[in-house]
């Protein structure tokens, strides 16, 4: 039977696993990613980054070890502030893992070293947000010790943070034997391995607001893809870059030529480049506010592009069928407004029906996916927005570098 705790691709994280870890009745620092959403009352809107922790938590209990976790929430800068306690969090843990869950008032001193010198294995204990404490941002030295004094080893399962040079992601592993824990490592596998090594066709899907937050990623792809698609705000600069009257879409202008290189060069080396053909249109995104249709050589001045439409939709869905892997960060329009998601939520469709390794990127486009209802038919899900995109883009994360060497 497949443990099931193996991964689909092996071999790519060079780093410690804690399955490596002799974790037996040992104290464990798990630095999970706990950062979930809150809506006015401070009620857990979603809590998927709680429970994609669950297997490396259950895992640390089964084994018999003392498990302290630590994560940031919101932010908070530098000093406690009620609306980031992660209070709730320990109350939704303790449901979601059906065992008690200590909450601590604090992340150090001697009421936190007292509790944790009384765990008994299986025990566990959640420290309040690290970001009260102003040190955490610094890295600072002194702070990381004292984190590490808490325990005999740790384990990073944060990877929403693992971009993030903070002490319960960098600096505490000065001081201890540290590890991956199951998310962070099941991320890597898929953004890097999967992403690195794919089976072709590769289509990379791209979206969202900004051309400057995806381009390193088509030239990290460049020579893993045949086929790019770029839809959403960034199109307009790819679109005007290239003679279109785009409006006043979305566009950079001082992005304008790197555009045009970044095209021309994906191009020259044999890789199709898609762009929207057709456009819904608006004068505003207001809920309710005038559209049209119009192809992209005719958006009037005054009108902005707010989503892909049909002959788009036809288009990407046509060049998503044949793909083997399919990578998607960013959505196709202004999604959250319901005029304008048609397009986003029909190319989630297409993705979701796709015999393909389907791989989403990531923040904003969870959430499309979720809204298109087909999170279920999608291979792997990122919990890491920032973090995931640093990722594709070919950079290292600091807390992941950070780990021990094998
Ligand atoms: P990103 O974080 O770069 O993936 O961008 C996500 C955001 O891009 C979403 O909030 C969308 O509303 C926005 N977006 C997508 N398409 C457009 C567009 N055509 N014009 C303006 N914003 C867009």
């Amino acid at each position: 039977m497949a443990d099931e705790h193996d991964l689909p691709i092996k071999g790519v994280l060079s780093k410690l696993s804690i399955k490596d870890l002799d974790i037996r009745g040992k104290r464990v620092f798990i630095r999970v990613d706990f950062n979930v959403p809150l809506d006015e009352n401070l009620n857990i809107t979603d809590d998927r980054r709680i429970r994609s922790a669950l297997p490396t938590i259950n895992y640390a209990i089964d084994e018999g070890s003392k498990v302290i976790l630590a994560s940031h929430l919101g932010r908070a800068k530098g000093k406690a502030d009620s609306r980031y306690s992660l209070a709730s969090v320990a109350r939704r843990l303790q449901r979601l893992i059906k065992k008690e869950v200590t909450f601590l008032p604090d992340c150090i001193g001697p009421q936190v070293e007292d509790a944790v010198s009384k765990m008994a294995e299986g025990d566990i204990i959640l420290l309040e947000n690290m970001r009260f404490r102003v040190e955490e941002e610094k890295n600072d030295e002194e702070f990381s010790k004292a984190l590490a004094k808490l325990a005999d080893f740790y384990v990073n399962d944060a990877f929403g943070a693992a971009h993030r040079c903070n002490s319960s992601i960098v600096g505490i592993t000065k001081h201890l034997t540290s590890a991956a824990g199951f998310l962070l490592q099941k991320e890597i596998e898929y953004l890097q391995g999967v992403v690195n090594h794919p089976v072709r066709p590769f289509v990379a899907l791209l979206g969202g607001a900004k051309a400057s937050g995806k381009i390193d990623v088509i030239r990290n792809l460049e020579d893993k893809v045949d086929k790019v698609i770029v839809g959403g705000g960034m199109a307009y600069t790819f679109l005007k870059a290239m003679g279109y009257n785009v409006g006043d879409s979305l566009v950079e202008n001082d992005m304008l030529q790197l555009a045009n290189e970044i095209r021309e060069g994906v191009v020259a080396k044999g890789i199709k480049f898609y762009l929207p053909v057709d456009c819904v249109i608006s004068q505003s995104i207001e809920p309710g506010a005038e559209t049209k249709l119009v192809t992209t050589q005719e958006i009037p001045n005054g009108w902005k592009a707010v989503d892909i439409g049909p002959a788009s939709v036809k288009l990407f869905s046509e060049a998503l069928e044949s793909a083997k892997t399919i990578l998607w960060n960013g959505p196709m329009g202004v999604f959250e407004v319901d005029a304008f998601s048609r397009g986003t939520f029909s190319i989630a469709h297409s993705v979701a029906d796709a015999y393909a390794l389907t791989i989403v990127g990531g923040g904003d486009t969870d959430l499309a996916v979720g809204r298109a209802g087909v999170s279920e038919s999608i291979s792997f899900i990122s919990t890491g927005g920032g973090a995931a995109l640093e990722l594709l883009e070919g950079k290292d994360l600091p807390g992941l570098v950070a780990l021990t060497d094998k």
